[in-house]
């Protein structure tokens, strides 16, 4: 989309189309020895956390035989409310891929189970952000670990101000 990248030696730099999706059958043909995708995709809410920002997704392909391996790494954004005391939460999440996917398996098993990741030579980057991002995002996010919550007696928020029903059914 008008961006200009700087390949490193031996990379094949793909220049995203809008649908975030990459051929990798020159790859798995054996015609390519790496494909490096770097990407931006906007993320739909999931589960009360949204995405503020298109996640960035950078990817490294290297096929080995039938194995594609992908590399790389994906930061995300994002936004909620804490589980316990409902402040607003901000925070940045990196993960590190680093997945091994048997081409034409159709995906029966692994991370990609049940998804449209690989599609016969296309790899759907929105699809694989979308998956990588959701399983990591923690079930019940906390603005801190020691959050105390709310009372749900009074409705104090117990990080900010002690409330007199202390110790009792809390
Ligand atoms: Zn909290
Ligand atoms: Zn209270």
């Amino acid at each position: 989309m008008g961006r200009v990248w700087r390949a490193p030696v031996g990379a094949f730099r793909y220049v995203m189309a809008s649908a975030h999706k990459v051929d990798i059958g020159g790859l798995l043909a054996g015609n390519r020895q790496r494909l490096v995708v770097d990407d931006r995709v906007a993320l739909a809410p999931f589960e009360g956390v949204t995405f503020p920002e298109p996640v960035s997704v950078h990817l490294e392909m290297q096929a080995s035989g039938e194995l594609l391996e992908i590399s790389g790494s994906v930061d995300a954004t994002i936004h909620g409310d804490c589980g316990r005391c409902l402040a607003d939460i901000s925070s940045d999440l990196h993960l590190d891929v680093d997945e091994q996917v048997e081409a034409g398996s159709n995906l029966q098993n692994g991370p990609f189970e049940d998804s449209n990741v690989l599609a016969g030579d296309r790899l759907d980057v929105a699809d694989l952000a979308t998956q990588l991002v959701c399983s990591a995002i923690p079930i019940g996010l906390l603005c801190k670990e020691d959050c105390r919550g709310i009372c749900p007696r009074c409705g104090e928020n117990r990080n900010t101000a002690k409330c007199e029903c202390n110790g009792d059914n809390n």
